[in-house]
């Protein structure tokens, strides 16, 4: 469908009204007007398969979770300098998921800022500035948290106090990934020491996302975190992406890893659209800063966020979604795998749970790039009703993360949407 008179006027008001530093997604850009479960609604009506959901993670206006935001915010809504039963429930809920030595939960209200206060615990803890962190790795937006983003453009430069080291693709460079990491990371501390800097902490996503998602082998973090716990720095597991049952058969990406963070930091999925964020940490990591430093956050921890937040840990328990998410996450994996065979620009394909990734390698042939075919395929999909986004270095890796209550039916849709695409973009 072409964009309509009011949707041109939209664009052209946004650029007038909100400056040049927003982004609009596809090249036709989308309106939606309503959303529910897998699925949102443009003004005509038409549906969209919504296959690129990492925040509305139990899917678009969950019941469950609209009842306790609105019966919540028609009773209070105020902040954590009052006593309030929801804000205890959310941390005894939380930290129940992790093993005990991690005992204390701080809230914000998005993901860059808890990457910002988890960078502040470390100095204080470590007395240290370094920062480790891989390649294409993307942690968020405050200014101190952009110096350790390298996705975000040449424009933002790295901190001077800033090392990375490559992602572990093992699909890439073969076996022995945890090895070459740790050494990675050993040369890393060893530049940081070389410059006069002391490290601070190695900070990964730990399923990689924006490195272009690297499940494989489960457990290569291990000697990396000893590396860095060894130079005296701390280890922090992004957890905004892979966090909250995505990966199936963990609560957290970390614990695929058998790796214990010193900090885990958490966004996205965590009040199922709410601002609510935050990490988790243990006693001995945040002592110095606690006393060091008040914390007040405004709107983080707030009484309405909190129910949200309570809602979507009810809900993942009770509706068993991280079986949904390992179960149809496989089955998703396999049909997307078997596109190979039909298409000889599919390269590698990889997942865990509802995570999953397919490279995309343009022929020698074909006259455009293998990022370009890519966006043609993703504009493709979102022609045809299917939403999902690339990543990596080179724009070529198909990002493909459903809402976990995704069905098997909803992958075969999806499947049969990008078959049409690839075939359509190779033509
Ligand atoms: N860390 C990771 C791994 C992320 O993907 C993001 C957001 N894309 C952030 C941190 C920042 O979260 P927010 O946008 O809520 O600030």
């Amino acid at each position: 469908a072409e964009l309509t008179a009011h949707q041109a006027s939209m664009i052209e008001q946004r650029d007038r009204l909100l400056g040049p530093a927003y982004r609009l997604m596809y090249q036709k850009p989308l309106h939606f007007v309503r959303g529910e479960g897998v699925w949102l609604y443009d003004p005509d009506g038409r549906r969209y398969l919504d296959t690129y959901n990492n925040v509305v993670s139990l899917g678009h206006c969950h019941p469950d979770v609209v009842e306790a935001i609105t019966k919540q915010v028609a009773t209070l809504c105020t902040n954590t300098r009052y006593l309030h039963e929801t804000i205890l429930e959310l941390a005894d809920g939380l930290l129940s998921t992790v093993s005990g030595d991690l005992s204390h939960m701080m809230l914000t209200c998005s993901g860059s800022e808890a990457n910002d206060l988890a960078y502040r615990i470390a100095k204080v803890r470590t007395g240290g500035t370094g920062i480790i962190i891989t390649e294409t790795a993307y942690h968020g937006i405050t200014d101190t948290v952009s110096q350790f983003s390298p996705t975000l453009g040449e424009a933002v430069p790295l901190g001077a106090h800033v090392r990375t080291v490559k992602a572990p693709a093992a699909y890439r460079s073969g076996p022995n990934v945890a090895d070459r990491f740790r050494r990675d990371v050993e040369a890393a501390i060893a530049d940081l020491k070389r410059h006069g800097i002391k490290p601070a902490m190695l900070i990964v996503d730990s399923i990689f996302t924006s490195d272009g998602i690297l499940p494989e082998e489960p457990g290569f973090l291990k000697g990396a975190v000893e590396a860095i716990r060894d130079a005296g720095g701390i280890f922090v597991a992004d957890e905004v992406q892979p966090g909250f049952g995505r990966t199936g058969n963990h609560m957290w990406g970390f614990q695929r890893h058998g790796v214990d963070p010193d900090i885990v930091t958490l966004g996205k999925p965590m009040g199922n659209g709410q601002p609510i964020a935050g990490l988790l940490t243990r006693h001995d990591v945040v002592e110095k800063f606690g006393r060091s430093s008040r914390y007040f956050n405004t709107f983080a921890g707030n009484t309405v966020s909190c129910a949200a937040a309570v809602a979507v840990l009810q809900v993942i328990r009770r509706d068993k979604i991280m079986d949904n998410a390992r179960e149809v996450g496989a089955y998703l994996l396999e049909k997307v795998s078997a596109l190979r065979s039909r298409h000889e620009c599919m390269g590698h394909v990889r997942g865990a749970g509802l995570f999953v990734a397919a490279d995309i390698n343009a022929e020698k042939a074909m006259q455009i790039s293998s990022g370009a075919l890519t966006a043609s395929v993703v504009n493709a999909m979102r022609d045809d009703g299917v939403l999902i986004s690339a990543c990596g270095e080179d724009h070529n890796i198909l990002k493909i993360r459903p809402p976990l209550i995704f069905t098997r039916d909803n992958v075969d849709h999806f499947v049969e949407v990008l078959d049409k695409a690839l075939e359509a973009s190779t033509r």
